[in-house]
Parts: C-alpha cells; sequence; structure tokens
C-alpha cells in the first residue's frame, strides 16, 4: 500500500488547483483522473475576472487565450456593453476552450510536483470502524493519505458516497454548450442573451451565449435554473436550436464543429467535509447561482483546502468549511434565493427592465452576479448585495412557500 499527504480525486481545475499548492509546499500529492491531459469539459469556457486573478495568483500565463474587455448583454431589443470593472480583480477575462485549459492545469500541478495517475477512476477508502476517510482505492492502487479531497465534479459517485449530494430543495442549473466557425471569433465581448424562451413561449431563468474564442471559433449554448416553470418539460436541444437561429446571422455561424453537449450545474450540497476529507469545486456545489460560473470557485476553493491542510492538517475539515462558511455562503445563498425569485417570468422581465435601463445599472448587476465586488472597497454594488441579500432572507419563508 502506498502513502502520501494528500490523495486528490479529479484533475479539473478544482483538484489540479488543490494538488498544485500543495506540492509546492512540500506536501506529497497523489492525483487521480479518470480521463487524462486534454480531456473535454462541457463548459463555456468564459474566464472572468475572478477566475483570470486566481489563475495569476497559481502563476499561470493565460496569454495564448482570446483575450475578453466585458460582457455584451441582450434582452429583447435592448443591448448593452460594458467593460470589466478595475477594482479588486484586473479588468481581463478570457475564453479558454477547457481541453487545454484543463491541461495547462493539470500540467501546473505536475510541474509543482503531483504525482498525476491517468486513466485512474478512484474512491474514497472509508474506515469502516471510525467512518473516517483514510486514503483513496483506484483500481487495484490504494493510496493511504491524511487528507483527501474530492474533485470530481458534479454529482459524481465519489462525492455521493461521502454524502455531498445536491440540496433537494436548492435550485440547480442545466446548460448545453458546442462549437462554431463564426466570422466574429475575435470580437473581444463575451456575449449574453438574458430573454430565451421555454417550451411555454416564457423567458426563463437563464441565458443563451455566444462566447468568442479566437481562432475562428466561438463557443456557444443555453443555460437554465431549476426554478423556471414547467422545469421537467425543459428541452436543451430545442432551446440551443432557436438560440442559434436568433444569433445565427450576426455572429456568422457555421455548421457546429461537434455535438452539443449537456450538463449540470449544483449550486448547492449537503456535506462538503467530514473526517479526512474535503469537497472542492463542483463537488462542493460551487457555482455560482447568478451566472453558472464555477471555474473560479474551483481554483479558489482547491486553494482554500490546500491552505486548512498546511496550516494544521488535523482540523483542515473544519478550517476549510468555516472559510466556506465565512467567504462564500452569504453570496451563495442570496444568489440561491434570487434564482427563485427570477423563475417567475413575470418578475423577471421587470427586473431586467431595470437591469438593463442604463449602462450604470448594468455595470451595477455585472459586480454583484460575477462577484466582483471589491470587499475592501464594496462601494454602491456591494450595498445593494448586502441590502439584497438581507431582504431575500427576511422573505425566505415565503420563498420556500412558492
Ligand atoms: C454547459 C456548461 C457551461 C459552463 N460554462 C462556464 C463558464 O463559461 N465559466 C465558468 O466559470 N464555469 C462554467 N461552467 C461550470 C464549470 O464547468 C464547472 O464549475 C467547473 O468545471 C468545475 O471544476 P471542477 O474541477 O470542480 O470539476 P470538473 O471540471 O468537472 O472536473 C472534475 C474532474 O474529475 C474527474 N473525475 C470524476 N470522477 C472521478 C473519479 N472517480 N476518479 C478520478 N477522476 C474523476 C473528471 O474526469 C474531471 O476531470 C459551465 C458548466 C456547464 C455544464
Amino acid at each position: 500500500m502506498e502513502r502520501c499527504d494528500v490523495a486528490v480525486i479529479g484533475a479539473g481545475p478544482a483538484g489540479a488547483s488543490a494538488a498544485a499548492w500543495l506540492a509546492r509546499a512540500g506536501a506529497s500529492v497523489v492525483l487521480f483522473e479518470k480521463a487524462a491531459r486534454g480531456r473535454d469539459k462541457s463548459c463555456g469556457d468564459g474566464l472572468t475576472p475572478r477566475a483570470v486573478a486566481e489563475l495569476q495568483r497559481l502563476g499561470l500565463d493565460i496569454s495564448r487565450f482570446h483575450r475578453i474587455d466585458g460582457l455584451r448583454v441582450q434582452a429583447g431589443r435592448t443591448i448593452r456593453e460594458v467593460r470589466w470593472p478595475d477594482g479588486a480583480f484586473p479588468p481581463v477575462g478570457a475564453v479558454a476552450p477547457r481541453a487545454e485549459f484543463d491541461a495547462m492545469v493539470m500540467q501546473a500541478a505536475v510541474d509543482s510536483g503531483a504525482d498525476l495517475r491517468e486513466h485512474a477512476s478512484a474512491e474514497p477508502v472509508v474506515d469502516e470502524v471510525t467512518g473516517r476517510v483514510v486514503g483513496v482505492r483506484a483500481g487495484q492502487t490504494e493510496v493511504r493519505a491524511d487528507l483527501v479531497v474530492i474533485a470530481s465534479g458534479a454529482g459524481s459517485a465519489a462525492a455521493r458516497l461521502l454524502g455531498a449530494t445536491r440540496v433537494s430543495t436548492s435550485p440547480f442549473g442545466l446548460a448545453i454548450r458546442a462549437y462554431a466557425p463564426s466570422g466574429r471569433a475575435d470580437d473581444r465581448y463575451m456575449e449574453a442573451c438574458l430573454t430565451v424562451e421555454g417550451p411555454d413561449g416564457r423567458i426563463v431563468p437563464g441565458y443563451g451565449w455566444v462566447f468568442p474564442a479566437g481562432d475562428g471559433i466561438v463557443n456557444i449554448g443555453v443555460g437554465a435554473l431549476s426554478t423556471m416553470r414547467n422545469f421537467k418539460d425543459l428541452n436543451l436541444n430545442t432551446m440551443l436550436d432557436a438560440y442559434l437561429a436568433q444569433v445565427g446571422e450576426s455572429w456568422q455561424l457555421g455548421e457546429l464543429t461537434d455535438r452539443p453537449k449537456a450538463w449540470r450545474l449544483p449550486m448547492h450540497v449537503e456535506r462538503r467535509s467530514g473526517p479526512g476529507w474535503v469537497a472542492v469545486g463542483d463537488a462542493a456545489g460551487l457555482v455560482n447561482p447568478f451566472n453558472g460560473e464555477g471555474i473560479d470557485y474551483a481554483l479558489e476553493s482547491g486553494r482554500h483546502a490546500a491552505e486548512a491542510f498546511l496550516e494544521l492538517p488535523n482540523i483542515a475539515p473544519a478550517t476549510y468549511q468555516a472559510v466556506l462558511a465565512r467567504d462564500y455562503d452569504p453570496f451563495f445563498a442570496t444568489a440561491r434565493r434570487f434564482a427563485w425569485v427570477i423563475g417567475r417570468p413575470k418578475l423577471l422581465r421587470v427586473l431586467l427592465g431595470m437591469a438593463l435601463s442604463t449602462g450604470f445599472t448594468m455595470e451595477l448587476v455585472l459586480d454583484i452576479m460575477a462577484n466582483l465586488v471589491d470587499e475592501q472597497h464594496p462601494g454602491l454594488a456591494g450595498r445593494l448585495l448586502d441590502v439584497g441579500g438581507k431582504g431575500l432572507a427576511l422573505a425566505d419563508p415565503l420563498l420556500v412557500r412558492a
């Protein structure tokens, strides 16, 4: 039987980030990945300034990816363009196709000293007497570890085994994406359409996107929250077809280069840590319900898990849990409540009208929804988030009943 300090299951952005930070600090890390470097992941490939900041912190050069200067939002006939705010985060975004992006982050873990095992599907090993997670098994290999990091993504078996399952009463998202050649692949704005329609012809809480990736290609997709009416009738393929027809001409789109791929976006899980283990990234339900972003939180939570272990290995799960509770849960709780509110098409229309009414309101909305509020100088966006969060918390009983 092998031994290491930390075993990580899953080498997406969350697992690779945890492994890189741990290995750099001298911990011995074995990183299990059931696929291999270069694997694809259904995603919009969008990196907002928050993700860029975390990649810079990790020391990764993302200049090879197509740079994005801001967001173009469309709702009905209204279109607004906003540049990234120049505050707590660098005013830079990017579109980074996941096959290449994830290979880069996995390589960073390897270069930092982590032992990456590819084509190795792993599961946590639980001590039957104590209930503590004591290591990881992958085929014939068993590795004992002081901490196991579950970074196996949305709804994975490894996470479910430990109770990191979706909170059934909380919202979640479903989204689909494809790649297409486009005459505007060099556009410097990510585009989002907030008035895509569901099966009953009403607008859904969600959006359609075209994210230009450079090199003649765009990432195009649609996503919806489970709080929409008639969610059970949601057909992402039909929605994507309708959205393709809507934007095909303006984006000069060619035929899709691959089959559209759908996947889920977890936004709240029952357990994120326990004796001998922590969950990070999607396995911990860390996808922003406001906009469906999860790459930034995957990278950040991987770092927090590493820092907790490096500080005091014995109490790492508790330390990590406390960081999530302090720095992430208030924002995520507000965003989840908001997801219920915008599940009502009439209310959603009113809110969209307000959000897009001026460039200034749109900037505020971008700051709040992409979680780009500067904690040192929260400004109006921070105050609105605070007050809105408290208001929505008061309305909780109503929201739950609805
Ligand atoms: C359609 C769609 C569009 C999205 N668009 C965006 C976007 O534009 N921007 C953004 O920030 N976020 C976006 N997201 C969310 C984002 O994709 C995820 O939040 C992010 O990938 C989470 O990273 P992760 O490392 O936690 O999980 P993943 O990226 O899913 O990585 C998990 C890894 O674990 C491996 N694994 C699983 N089980 C095992 C096992 N048993 N043993 C070993 N390895 C295992 C998998 O092979 C995988 O490599 C989108 C999601 C979807 C579905």
